[in-house]
This record gives structure tokens, C-alpha cells and sequence, in this order.
């Protein structure tokens, strides 16, 4: 755990508690965060990345590292190659839940082809630092309660990212989530939660089915044909 204001990585930030930050201190510490999003990208692009269920909790998941245990791959997204990835090490990112966390991530080497895949858990989003129960928590919010939140200007980032793509999205899957409306991102966002008994599960359903995320279509989900 890192405490960005402190330094003090034994304290955690608890976004949804903390007062709002000072004008001042709240944009630094966005700017510093929206670029550790960057390196992020760029760590996470390196994999193809599949989203795996877990029931832990972000806390519960870097406490109990279950990472060590969750089952290879079956099958190469790159090459098609069927059997099993070997494990491959992991990395490790920020998780933003109550407080900051590091969790890790496992990596899969295909023996085929040479590249990797990730299990990213499904609490996590791709390229993104906050956790999606506390990205579900800002959108449910009552708009005038949002400025409640700590670390507000990222999460409003994220506000405007889903109402960019909602649209995006929902063409892309038709009616897959039941009919929903182009018009209230809030609304189907908190619909689609509710319809798969929660977001994250939403969010990996969308991956696993579409190569798709809630927050766009990224290339480290879809298979990319290498030969050339
Ligand atoms: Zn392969």
C-alpha cells in the first residue's frame, strides 16, 4: 500500500471517506495518477489479457494472492495453439479500492508462439487504477453527492469516458444486456450491474464474449494475427 500524500506506504486513503483534496493537491495528485495510468498501459499492452473471476475482494486479494493458484489458459488467443500456458511470473499494479493496494497479476507464457496473456482480476479494469466497485459506487451516486468522493476528478474522467462509449457500446453488443437506453449511461449502467449481480461480472462477461470492456475495445482482448 502506497500513500501518494504521505509517502507512507503502511497508510492506506480510504477515496470514499477523505474529505474532498485541496484544489491544488487534488490536481497533482490526478496528474500523477493519470500518468501511472499511462505506464500502466503500457506494462499491460505488453499481454494479451483475459479477465478471471474471483469472489475476493481487492483486500482479500492481495492479502491471499490467489493469482498463485488460478488455472493456465487452455488455449492461445494469439497463435490458437490448444494446451495449456506455462505460468510466467507476474506483475505488479495498483488497485484502487478503499485504500491503495498492490496486487499481482499472473502471467501465462505460450509455448507456440512466445507471447503472453495475463489474468487480470475481474474487480480490476483494464489500463485503469480504480477498483470498478468504487467506479460503480461514483456513477450511483447522486450527482450532487459526487463531489463527495475523493479523488473526484478521476472518477469524472471515468464519467466521461462511459458516456462516450455507452453508445459505442451498445451497437457493438445490440441487445445483449436486454433493451437499454441510449439516452441514460446512468441508468443502464446501474441496469446491466444489477441484471449479472454486479458490474465487475458484467465487465468480464463483456470481455469474454465481445473483446469488448466498459470502457472501450483494446487490443490486448482481441486476438492480433502476428504472421504477418
Ligand atoms: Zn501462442
Amino acid at each position: 500500500m502506497f500513500d501518494l500524500a504521505t509517502g507512507d506506504s503502511s497508510k492506506a486513503i480510504n477515496p470514499s471517506k477523505q474529505n474532498p483534496p485541496l484544489g491544488g493537491q487534488e490536481g497533482y495528485r490526478v496528474v500523477f495518477w493519470r500518468v501511472w495510468e499511462v505506464f500502466l498501459c503500457l506494462v499491460e499492452w505488453l499481454s494479451m489479457q483475459q479477465i478471471v473471476r474471483t469472489d475476493y475482494s481487492p483486500v482479500q486479494y492481495a492479502q491471499k494472492n490467489p493469482h498463485e493458484v488460478f488455472s493456465p489458459p487452455l488455449k492461445c488467443k494469439i497463435c490458437k495453439r490448444v494446451g495449456r500456458l506455462h505460468r510466467h511470473g507476474i506483475y505488479e499494479r495498483n488497485v484502487w479500492d478503499t485504500k491503495v493496494l498492490v496486487i499481482a497479476v499472473a502471467r501465462f507464457l505460450c509455448p507456440g508462439c512466445g507471447h503472453t496473456t495475463s489474468l487480470l482480476p475481474q474487480f480490476a479494469l483494464p489500463y485503469r487504477l480504480m477498483a470498478l466497485a468504487v467506479v460503480d459506487a461514483f456513477f450511483r451516486a447522486e450527482v450532487s453527492k459526487r463531489s463527495d468522493f475523493g479523488w473526484s476528478s478521476l472518477l469524472h474522467r471515468y464519467r466521461r469516458r462511459w458516456e462516450k462509449w455507452w453508445p459505442d457500446l451498445r451497437r457493438k453488443i445490440g441487445c445483449f444486456f436486454g433493451p437499454l437506453s441510449l439516452e441514460d449511461p446512468y441508468g443502464v449502467w446501474i441496469k446491466i450491474g444489477d441484471r449479472e449481480g454486479c458490474i465487475a461480472k458484467a465487465n468480464r462477461i463483456l470481455v469474454e464474449k465481445f473483446t469488448l470492456s466498459l470502457f472501450g475495445q483494446y487490443v490486448i482482448h482481441s486476438p492480433v494475427d502476428f504472421s504477418g
